[in-house]
């Protein structure tokens, strides 16, 4: 018999002993912190995760368990050059080792190459999902080419034109003297 696991309360040890394996798609909704990220209006998709545990040996010769997870989503964020909407596709693919405590796996994640964490018989695997994601979002989304040319060309990269501010020079055109 295989063993249904419950994403949201994993015992990792028992799913990475029995080779265990998890795949599923959540709607973006169900992930607050992400979901944030979202821009209002756009169309929301859902996150689709895979998880596969299993025991390797460490250096020294002892099993330990591992995670395998993946994710994909995608996300509609403000492209930062002509502030429209703009699909992003998020993914991450990542290997967590498990140790027996917060304090080990603190130490260990500094040396280590894979990320280590602390082992739990009810681990949150879509909080850890929607953590990697967080960390995958772009700093700075832009079109590849914007679909409206941009107006203000702004020298400064990082300056960003608040959505809601007036345009300086609508107040000016009322001022300016029609031509002979
Ligand atoms: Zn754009």
């Amino acid at each position: 018999m295989t063993a249904i696991f419950n994403p949201r309360k994993l015992p990792i040890l028992n799913f990475a002993k029995s080779h265990g394996s998890l795949a599923g798609d959540l709607p973006l909704a169900q992930l607050d912190r992400l979901h944030e990220f979202q821009q209002g209006g756009a169309e929301v998709g859902d996150v689709h995760f895979q998880a596969r545990g299993e025991m390797r040996l460490t250096a020294a010769g002892t099993p330990a368990p591992w995670v395998l997870l993946s994710a994909t989503t995608q996300l509609t964020l403000v492209c930062q050059r002509c502030l429209g909407p703009v699909a992003q596709d998020i993914a991450f693919e990542r290997d967590f080792r498990f140790v027996e405590s917060e304090a080990q796996a603190d130490i260990e994640d500094e040396d280590a190459e894979e990320d280590v964490l602390a082992l739990s018989p009810d681990f949150d695997l879509l909080a850890l999902v929607e953590d990697e994601l967080l960390m995958d979002l772009p700093a700075s989304p832009k079109h590849e080419v914007c679909p409206q040319p941009v107006k203000l060309r702004v020298a400064d990269s990082d300056y960003q034109e608040p959505e809601d501010k007036p345009n300086p020079f609508a107040a000016l055109a009322g001022l300016r003297i029609p031509k002979k």
